[in-house]
This record gives C-alpha cells, structure tokens and sequence, in this order.
C-alpha cells in the first residue's frame, strides 16, 4: 500500500527504543525515526515528513477540512511573502511574531526595497484583503479558511512539536458583532475538541488562556490543552478573539444598516502538524507508536505465516482477504517480504502502531480464520492474546473491532488525564501535581507570581477550564486573592 515506504530501513534497525520511563523525549526521539515519520534536513528546524506520518496529517486533514467546510467556511490561498511594513501595523502582533521572524532581504541578485517577511501567520495579508473585500453588513460575515506552511525560527526545535517549519490550518474570520466573533471562536474550538477527541482520541481539556499566554495582539485566546504520556500539556488548537484591533490596523470596517461605519470584528483560529506528535505521545508505548484506527494510515496488517508452497497459499489468502477488507473501507496492508521472520513483522508494526494484526498460517487456512492480535488492550492488557477470527465474518468483525479500539484509547487517554489532575491547595500538593501531571490551583494572576511558580516547578499556567465551578480563594503560590473566578490549569508544557 501507498506510505509504506521505508521496509528496508526497518530491517536494519532492529533496535528496540528507549523505554518512556527511562528517558520520555528520547523515547519520542526514537520513535519518530523508526516507525518512519519522518528523517531530517540539514536546516536547523526544519523536517522531512515521510509518507507514513504524512498519511497521518492527511487523514486527520481531510476529517478536518470538513468540518470546517461544513460549518459554512471557504477555503483560500494566500501569499507566503508579506511586506514588513504589513507586519508592523498591529504593534502587539508584531512585538509577538518579530524575533521568529524569516526575513527576504535579497531577490533576483538584488536587495529588495523593502525586507518581505515569511508569513508566521497570516492576519495581516487575510486583513489586508478583508479591508477590500468587505464593506457592506452584507458582506458579513466572512468565513475563510487557508491550508499552508508558515514559518517561525525555533530555537529548540523538536519533531512536529517545534519545528520552524510546519503545515497547518488558519480559520480568518470578520464580523459584524463581538458575540458573533466570539461565537464563532468557541465554534473553531469546538471543531477542534472534536477531532482531537474523536479522531486523536486524546485527552483534551477546552478553556480559555490566561492574558499572558494570548495569541499575539488577540483580545481573547481558547485552547484545547491535551495531557501526555509523560503528564506535560500539549496545546492542541487555539481559537482567537480579536476584537476590532486588525480591523483597526487594516481598515476592516463595513457600513451597518443604519448608514455608519463600523469596524469588524475579526478572528482566527489554527491546528497544524503538532497534532501527529500529540497523537504519538498520547497513545505510545515502548514497543512503539499507538494509532488511533481513524488516523492510522495502516489498521490492518495481515501476516502471511509457512515457507515454500504454504507460503504461497498463505499470501494469496492474504491478498484475497486483504481486498474484502479494502472494500469495507478498511486500510489494510499484506506484509508479505520473504527475507523477513513473523516475529520481525510482529514487531515491525507494532513499531509502526499499527491497531490490529493478522496471523494467516496453514493451521488458520484450513480452519478458515484467521489469528487477531490487538496493539493494544486498556484496562484489561490480558486480552491481547490472540484471538481466532472466522474469515467469512472478517470484515464486519474487524469493522468493530477498530471501533472497539478507538473507543479503548479515548478512555484510555481521558483516565490518564483524569488520574494525573489534582486538585490542589498547598504549595506542596502543587509541586507534587505538577511533577506528574496537571495541578488545578487557584492564583492571583500576577505575572510576577507566575515567574516564581516557573522558576521553581517549570510548570505554568495552560488554561482556565470552561467546565471549572466559580471558586474564589488565597493564590496558591503567594496568598493574595485569586483572579479569573475559577481554578487554573497548570502544568510543564510543550
Ligand atoms: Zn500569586
């Protein structure tokens, strides 16, 4: 099948990884290079994804894009280059984005006038286009969303959590009215809790950022904060208010039914390549990757078992059940090198995370079944065993056997979250939270307070839950009467 590109390399490297208690980012390090994710390029930053964690992207992208396209969104494309003087208009953006900034000085063998910078982001050429294209209530509101790379100089980069270069989506919306903008940050939001939730099957927390953690020179920031295997916080997607100040910037105004001119009200939203290292630091383990069934480029392998004819008969069974299995939309895929043993295949997809493997051998061939193996079993890790399966029921019978699968790591993940969220009111009890996990504490909001807490845990704060009840009380870290009226989240992040 189509991603499965790097077989020969696997045979190698036979090498088991670091295991996640030993060694987490190293753990991670590993597994992105020897389930093929990705390989690396000589520009510090960047990475080469490979067609098996391409595939990745491409599944959770499409579930995406439609959802997007579905809640009444159109796709655009807009340009990489942007004048550096359209960077400077909104001075908070701009203060925000300037150090990350890769900037065009040089073109065609000359200096250019003016300095272009590699989109960041893209507020200000979507706002410059808004202004022109907007002028009526008519107009609003206007919905668009672009696929694209954006770039930002990292200075530690890491495999698709920090890399300079990443892919990603940005939802650029206008509107006439604040409620309007901020209902529709919560609906970007929501479209994000759906697919880290439903698809990622992760554990995701939805809720606002604390002002420091804003997007740059937006008015109000959401997030979907997602707990790892390791009990840090990935942000996952945000959603961003920003009230009229780029439509200030830009002259994004429109005249309202009575005859005035009004500025918009705009936001945008995104989710990029990050995702696929979420997903694998939600779900690994140390044999390998995890993949949830719906963003698994592969969810069933089939192993043909027995040498010279048996071999034989056992591959062309597997192909032949290989196509019933495509046709009931199952990715499947027959694994059957010559040169290779079972056991290496057996470990070689479980490497590659891959949800469910077929043993297809002459015992199984007479008997008409097949032997089931899953990567994974939660709470139970007992039934893993394998499990005979009769052929003529494959299809339907593995169809819920995946979706048992997405199921068991939803809750797999959601326990984990669970189990390392602690609700603390002593100092104590939130240097031990959050050496594990997430602390969900009460804090005065102070900026100088926040310092100290990073200083001494690395832990800050992620977000502000919308599912926390009203509570008031003593700043956990300095005493002082806590803000936001509810608890925070924090924790070590990504
Ligand atoms: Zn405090």
């Amino acid at each position: 099948m189509p991603g499965l590109d790097n077989l020969n390399v696997m045979a190698r490297d036979e090498r088991s990884v670091t295991p996640q208690s030993e060694d987490f980012a190293a753990w991670y390090n590993d597994v992105v290079f020897r389930a093929g994710l990705v390989d690396r390029w000589p520009v510090r930053g960047s990475m080469v994804i490979r067609p098996y964690g391409y595939r990745i992207w491409e599944l959770l992208q499409a579930d995406l894009d439609g959802r997007i396209k579905a809640t009444g969104h159109q796709n655009a494309y807009f340009p990489l280059l942007i004048p550096q003087s359209f960077m400077e208009r909104e001075a908070e953006h701009v203060e925000g984005f300037a150090p990350e900034f890769f900037t065009v000085t040089h073109a065609g063998g000359k200096e250019l006038e003016e300095p272009l910078v590699v989109r960041p982001t893209s507020e200000t050429v979507v706002g410059e286009m808004m202004a022109k294209w907007i002028s009526s209530h008519r107009d609003l509101p206007l919905l668009l969303n672009q696929w694209a790379n954006v770039l930002r100089w990292e200075m530690r980069p890491r495999m698709f959590l920090r890399t300079s270069e990443f892919l990603w989506q940005e939802g650029h919306t206008a509107h006439a009215s604040a409620d309007d903008a901020v209902a529709e940050t919560m609906l970007a939001l929501g479209l994000y809790q759906d697919v880290a939730v439903q698809m990622a099957a992760m554990g995701t927390v939805p809720g606002e950022k604390t002002p420091r953690e804003r997007f740059a020179g937006a008015e109000r920031t959401f997030t979907i904060e997602a707990m790892m295997r390791d009990g840090r916080a990935l942000q996952a997607g945000t959603s961003h208010f920003m009230g009229t100040k780029f439509a200030a910037a830009f002259g994004i105004t429109y005249t309202s039914e009575s005859g005035t001119e009004e500025l918009c009200q705009t936001t945008s939203w995104g989710m990029s390549t990050r995702m696929v290292g979420g997903i694998i630091m939600t779900h690994g383990d140390d044999k390998g990757l995890v993949l949830p069934p719906a963003l698994a480029p592969c969810q069933v392998v089939i192993v043909p078992i027995g040498r010279g004819n048996q071999a034989e008969a056992a591959v062309s069974a597997a192909v032949e059940l290989a196509a019933r299995l495509q046709l009931a939309g199952i990715r499947t895929h027959v694994d059957s090198r010559p040169q290779m043993s079972p056991g290496f295949k057996f470990n070689d997809w479980e490497m590659r995370g891959v949800p469910i493997r077929l043993e297809l051998g002459q015992r199984e061939l007479a008997a008409g079944t097949a032997l089931m193996s899953r990567r994974l079993t939660y709470p139970d890790p007992g039934i893993a065993a394998k499990q005979a399966i009769p052929l003529d029921a494959a299809p339907e019978l593995l169809a819920g056997e995946l979706a048992a699968f997405q199921a068991m790591l939803t809750r797999r993940a959601a326990d984990f979250r669970d189990d390392h969220t602690a609700v603390v009111d002593t100092w104590p009890e939130f240097i031990a939270a959050v050496a594990v996990g997430w602390a969900l504490a009460l804090n005065c909001g102070d900026e100088a307070c926040e310092d100290e807490i990073k200083a001494e845990t690395t832990a800050s704060p992620r977000c502000i839950p919308f599912a926390g009840e009203p509570e008031q009380g003593p700043c956990i870290r300095c005493g002082k009467p806590s803000a936001y009226g509810k608890r925070v989240i924090f924790g070590r992040a990504y």
